[in-house]
Formats: C-alpha cells, sequence, structure tokens
C-alpha cells in the first residue's frame, strides 16, 4: 500500500471515503476535499494505471474537470471518417476541433493530483472489499465500515463507491443494469508515416452486429483501435476487432496492449444510494448508451456524489442522510438521466438501422451539425430533443421504425 499524507488513523472516522480513483472517484474526493471536509480516496491499483478506454473527451467532460486542470491532450480532433462496416466510407471535417483525446493513464493520475491538492488523502495499492453499514464493525448509525482485502477496516460518516463497471459498493446498493456491453480495444504503435496519415482525424465505423461500431483514435505514435457490442457476443466482438484492424491495414503492427473491458448503463429505476453509501460513474451504471461515451458521465456524476457526500456526512440520523441521498438521486436523474433516456431511444434505433445513421451523419448537414454540437459541448443530446422540434420529430419517427 502506498499513501501520501501521514495519516496514522486506527480510529479516525473519515468525513467520506471514496472508493475507486478513476474520473468518478477523482471528481468527488475533489468536490469533498474543496468543501473542506476530511476526505479519503482508495484505489486497488498502483497509479498511474492503465484503463481499456478510447480516451474522447467531448465537451462536456471538458466543462466537468476541476478549474485550472489542463487537459493532457494528445490530439485535437479536425475530422471523421465514418463508415458502414468498412463500406461507403466519408470523411467530413471542421475548421474548428470537435473534440480531443488524452491517454487515461496520465489523464486520471492528473485527477488524482487534483484531488490531493484540494485536500484530499489518497491511498493506492488497497482493494475495498465491502462496506458495512451495520454489525460489529460499525460503532454508531452514522458510521460506515469500509473493509479492506487486507482484513483492516477504515471508517467514514459516507462512502462514495466510484469502483467502475465491476464495481462492489454496486453491488451493496443494489445498481440494477439493462444495458452491459463489452469493448475490445489494441493500443497500436505505428510508423511515422502512418501516424501522420490519422493526425486530426478520427475513424467510426457502424458495425456489423446490432448497436456495434468500432473507432480508431490517434494518438500520436499509437493508434487506440476498438470495438464495442453487446456482452455475449464475444467471439463475434472479437472477429469484429480482428477484421477491422486488417481491414485499416494495421495487422502487421504488435498491439502494445490488448484489453477488454465491460460498459453498463443503469435502469431507470435503478438505485444510486443505500443508506450512508452513494454509487457514481460507472460503478452506478451512469454512461452514455448510445456512444458508451462515460468519462463525462463519471467527472459529472463524482462531484455531484462527492458534494451531496458532504451532507450525508453531516446528517444527524438515517432520514437525514436518505434526504439528502435523494437530493443527489434526484439531480442525477434531472440531468444525466434525462441525457440517458435518449441516449437509450437512439441506441435502440440505431441497432436496428445502422445505415439510415450513417446516411444521415454523412449526407444530411443538420445531423452533421447536431453531431459537432454535441461532441464540443455546446448541446447535450437531451437538450437537442428538447429544445428542437424537428430533433423530437425525427426521433419519434425513429422510433416508430
Ligand atoms: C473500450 C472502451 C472505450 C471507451 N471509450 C471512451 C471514450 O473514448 N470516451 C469516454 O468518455 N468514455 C469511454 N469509455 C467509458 C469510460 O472508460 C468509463 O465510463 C469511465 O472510465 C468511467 O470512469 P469511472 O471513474 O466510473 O470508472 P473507472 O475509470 O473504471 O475507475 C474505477 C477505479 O476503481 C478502482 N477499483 C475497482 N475496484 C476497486 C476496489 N474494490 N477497491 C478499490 N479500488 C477499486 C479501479 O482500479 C479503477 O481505478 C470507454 C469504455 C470502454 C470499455
Amino acid at each position: 500500500m502506498s499513501s501520501d499524507n501521514a495519516a496514522p488513523d486506527n480510529e479516525t472516522v473519515w468525513d467520506v471515503v471514496v472508493v475507486g480513483a478513476g474520473p468518478a472517484g477523482a471528481s468527488a474526493a475533489h468536490a469533498a476535499a474543496c468543501a473542506g471536509r476530511r476526505v479519503l480516496l482508495l484505489e486497488k491499483a498502483e497509479l498511474p494505471r492503465y484503463k481499456t478506454c478510447g480516451g474522447g473527451i467531448i465537451g462536456p467532460s471538458r466543462d466537468a474537470l476541476p478549474p485550472g486542470f489542463e487537459l493532457p491532450l494528445r490530439e485535437r480532433v479536425h475530422a471523421v471518417t465514418f463508415s458502414l462496416n468498412g463500406k461507403l466510407s466519408r470523411t467530413r471535417r471542421s475548421k474548428h476541433a470537435l473534440f480531443g483525446l488524452i491517454n487515461r493513464p496520465e489523464f486520471d493520475a492528473a485527477l488524482v493530483d487534483a484531488a490531493k491538492d484540494a485536500g484530499a488523502e489518497v491511498r493506492t495499492g488497497v482493494a475495498v472489499t465491502r462496506v458495512e453499514q451495520h454489525g460489529p464493525a460499525v460503532p454508531d448509525r452514522r458510521t460506515v465500515a469500509v473493509v479492506l482485502s487486507d482484513g483492516g477496516t477504515v471508517l467514514a460518516r459516507a462512502v462514495v463507491g466510484a469502483d467502475g463497471s465491476a464495481s462492489r459498493i454496486g453491488a451493496h446498493v443494489g445498481v440494477k443494469l439493462d444495458q452491459v456491453d463489452l469493448g475490445l480495444e489494441a493500443e497500436i504503435p505505428v510508423p511515422r508515416t502512418v501516424a501522420e496519415d490519422w493526425a486530426g482525424r478520427v475513424l467510426i465505423d457502424w458495425g456489423p452486429m446490432p448497436g456495434s461500431y468500432g473507432w480508431v483514435f490517434p494518438k500520436g505514435d499509437t493508434l487506440t483501435v476498438g470495438v464495442i457490442s453487446a456482452r455475449g457476443e464475444g467471439a463475434g466482438t472479437k472477429r469484429y476487432l480482428e477484421d477491422f484492424i486488417a481491414r485499416l491495414g494495421l495487422a502487421g503492427f504488435e498491439p502494445s496492449i490488448s484489453s477488454g473491458h465491460l460498459t453498463r448503463c443503469r435502469s431507470d429505476d435503478s438505485p444510486l444510494s443505500r443508506g450512508r453509501v452513494l454509487v457514481c460513474g460507472d460503478a452506478a451504471g451512469l454512461l452514455e448508451p448510445w456512444t458508451r461515451e462515460g468519462i463525462s458521465y463519471a467527472l459529472r456524476s463524482g462531484r455531484l456524489a462527492g458534494e451531496w457526500a458532504v451532507r450525508v456526512a453531516e446528517a444527524h440520523d438515517a432520514v437525514d442522510a436518505r434526504r439528502q441521498a435523494l437530493n443527489y438521486a434526484f439531480a442525477i436523474k434531472a440531468g444525466l438521466g434525462v441525457e440517458m433516456g435518449v441516449g437509450r431511444r437512439l441506441h435502440t434505433v440505431f441497432a436496428r438501422r445502422p445505415g439510415m445513421f450513417h446516411a444521415a451523419i454523412t449526407g444530411f448537414r443538420p445531423a452533421w451539425r447536431a453531431f459537432t454540437k454535441i461532441t464540443r459541448g455546446t448541446t447535450t443530446l437531451g437538450d437537442l430533443v428538447r429544445t428542437h422540434p424537428a430533433a423530437r420529430r425525427a426521433l419519434a419517427a425513429m422510433d416508430r421504425g
């Protein structure tokens, strides 16, 4: 285990303990520490750690970063090539950057540093096994016991579960899911001539299986190439990635990392808390169902969880704690929940008719413009449908099929 600040806390009761130091956990720890509370951030890996992810940073992710945070951008994207299972390729360009690309180990470690700078204590190499809100490990009803894999216990007034898509804290809360996908990725170092061909341009391929797609995200001399599809289609997803890489002429280059990771979307009625425990990010199943964009969801829900965990920590009894936790759930549902609802509908339509999406985005200027506005963060899917009758009508027509 490594720890940053000196912290011999046998009997310390932390205001907020955050489990998991991805973007959701780092954001939660930052927000709670900025409120002046004693915050402990626990991470099972040593940092920086690898995370299977395209590293696409759209406007809402950029806007949810801690103040003054400098994005370690590897690439600014000005062009997108779209293809339909390798065919009908078309590149659309933009004068202004559409979104940015980062390497997750670097980005996540910098977010943890920001939380540390705000006053959070960080302990890495510490895996949390479970949380207990009753029983002998819990000294009183205002306290949660966080049990570690080495047998130790840490006490807190409130806990934020930000431990990703295999979340133990999510299981404690009872998070319910209605979409689980498998993402496979390869980090492929390429020669300079190949890298130059991809500079400033990404590729998005609508895939052969319902709801699947693939991407090439260039980061200097390495291309992140990945595909995502419904879980349970493991062999087909692996074949899609192999075919995709071969089709792009990249099969001759040895990946430095090949990995896979699940993404999970919560069902509409899934809980976001239990007692003094809140969940956020992937642990809560907060993810855009169509694109599976999750960094902005992690940053935004993490910040809200950190802010509301402070109130839960201050609650004097179970009723007050519950009231504050419900306020957190309300804030999530009113913002990210609405966006997820639109994303879910888009995902259903996309799974049925990928060709229609391809035709719209490559051939219909308003659809491309909507894409650029969403990636830049000047609008969201939810806002677009709420404020544009034409977008609402188009979605309703697509729903009908
Ligand atoms: C293939 C793929 C590509 C993606 N591409 C993009 C993209 O381009 N853009 C985008 O916005 N999103 C993308 N996503 C989604 C994005 O990666 C996630 O939504 C995001 O990482 C969620 O952040 P998080 O902090 O909730 O969880 P994570 O980033 O998974 O962090 C969870 C942390 O908790 C730690 N942890 C887990 N269990 C424990 C434990 N028991 N005790 C202590 N620590 C624990 C883990 O080590 C980890 O550091 C992609 C996902 C996949 C699978």
